[in-house]
């Protein structure tokens, strides 16, 4: 990817942004960003973006809250998006039973077809999954997917070796600077298995996510760890390249 290249100091990666929700997302050209959709509509709009600006991976996928409202047609046309051209990551994917508890069968039902295309078309995912940690891991294990990325991660801390061992990864978020189990997850995760992100534009505790605040979660990392911040970045930004496969 050039764009490193060119960018003598700035390695930022953000693992985890809806993008498409902001106006003027080409501010952002100095940050290296995944893309990760909700539904057919944007994930469309995440493969757009992966057009028009080289700073960006884009991903598609569907949330597991929106598979309350999303049709069997539309799971369908988003698995179809899958062999096209231009698709770096499938996500935002996974399990969610603390806030989705009503539709966790089918969540199940659609989250293997998705890790199943994983392993087909050699994609990483990009996950979300609360309360149902482990049940996602043995689903990525049984199909084999070799690329992982559980986002915000807040799971069980004693997951997290396991998570590193299959060369899996989580992704901090700068909120992390204010709720203490996700400190905790920076300061136990393997090193080669750390990604920043930002979840932007998503409000967590009055606070509106974005982008450059990726810079924060280096901190939040640095700090937690007792190691330089620009060893971090640097190891972010190897880590990244991994998970992307490029
Ligand atoms: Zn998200």
């Amino acid at each position: 990817m050039v764009y490193y290249e060119n960018l003598t100091r700035k390695l930022l990666v953000d693992a985890h942004s809806h993008l498409y929700e902001f106006k003027n997302p080409e501010r952002f050209r100095n940050i290296a960003i995944i893309v990760v959709a909700e539904d057919y509509h944007t994930s469309l709009e995440a493969l757009r973006l992966g057009e028009s600006l080289d700073n960006v991976s884009p991903s598609v996928g569907i949330h597991p809250w929106k598979l309350l409202e999303v049709s069997d047609d539309e799971v369908k046309e988003v698995c179809r998006l899958i062999g096209r051209g231009g698709v770096k990551c499938i996500g935002e994917v996974g399990l969610d039973k603390r806030h989705a508890k009503a539709s966790f069968e089918r969540q199940m039902e659609v989250f293997d077809t998705f890790a199943r295309l994983a392993f087909e078309y050699s994609l990483p995912m990009n996950l979300h999954c609360l309360d149902a940690w482990q049940k996602t891991l043995d689903i990525l294990l049984k199909r084999d997917v070799s690329r992982a990325l559980f986002h915000w991660y807040t799971g069980p801390l004693d997951l997290l070796e396991k998570i590193s061992s299959v060369g899996y990864f989580v992704s901090i978020n700068p909120m992390g600077a204010i709720q203490k189990r996700h400190r905790e997850v920076a300061r136990l995760t393997d090193i080669r298995s750390i990604l920043t992100e930002s979840d932007g534009p998503y409000v967590y505790r009055g606070v509106r996510l974005e982008p450059p605040m990726v810079e924060n979660s280096l901190t939040v990392i640095a700090e937690a760890r007792g190691m330089y911040r620009e060893v971090v970045e640097e190891r972010v930004a190897e880590n990244f390249r991994k998970f992307l496969g490029t």
